[in-house]
């Protein structure tokens, strides 16, 4: 019996930048907790793909209108983005913290953000979080595109916060920016890869099964320590 051969390269969105899941090394290459995972998967499982970093907003727009075929970008798997994508099983437990100036005793709890601005990434789990904080107290929303225009405003004092993925805040502040957490981490943010809801499905399942063989062959662990340290 004839097998199809698979040929297609399949184009991946990421996110710009997002250390330690995806950023650029020192030859522009990108690397990061997503990006080698996704490798191993992809060499596992014999596919081929093309990377799109992009904003993650503009990477959600671009994978439901099918511009690209799959996402991986330290994306949680919420019941709203579920009624546009189809998930991999998670891969990474994460949630949003708030962050502020080192040095800024002024916020220990989250009320301590009433009459406060507070920046966020557009599209992301950190940006709905925020939205609902500011349900609850009068909190200037200030949107961002990105990771880093957002640690610039508060490292400027425009913003007096930022909501970010916490090992990705933890990760920038180890590497010398100076913002602090006051608060413990929210949980409940499992990055999942996505692909588009009833598209692409053999993708995803080659995703599937090369993320099982990486967590049994020790591959994923490996992988995570090369970013993060034996510590987690
Ligand atoms: N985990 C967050 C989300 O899913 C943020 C992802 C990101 O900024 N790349 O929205």
């Amino acid at each position: 019996e004839e097998v199809e051969e698979n040929n297609q390269t399949y184009l991946i969105a990421t996110d710009v930048t997002f250390a330690p899941f995806e950023f650029q090394n020192a030859y522009g290459e990108y690397v990061g907790i997503d990006m080698d995972l996704l490798a191993a998967i992809a060499e596992d499982q014999g596919f081929e793909y093309e990377l799109r970093p992009m904003n993650f907003s503009a990477g959600l727009q671009a994978l439901e209108t099918n511009q690209v075929d799959g996402m991986m970008a330290g994306m949680g798997i919420t019941p709203e983005r579920e009624e546009s994508f189809d998930f991999s099983d998670p891969y990474f437990e994460s949630g949003p913290v708030l962050a502020v100036r080192a040095g800024n005793d002024e916020i220990q709890e989250y009320s301590d953000l009433d009459g406060k601005t507070l920046a966020v990434k557009v599209g992301t789990t950190g940006a709905e979080f925020a939205g609902e904080l500011a349900s609850e107290y009068d909190i200037e929303i200030n949107q961002f595109e990105d990771s880093a225009s957002m640690y610039e405003d508060v490292l400027a004092n425009h913003s007096d916060a930022a909501i970010e993925d916490y090992p990705v805040m933890a990760y920038a502040i180890q590497q010398g920016l100076e913002l602090d957490f006051p608060l413990e981490p929210e949980s409940g943010d499992s990055y999942g890869f996505a692909v588009n809801q009833g598209e692409n499905q053999e993708l995803l399942e080659m995703f599937n099964a090369g993320l099982a063989n990486m967590i049994a062959d020790g591959i994923y662990d490996e992988i995570v320590e090369r970013y993060l340290g034996d510590s987690t």
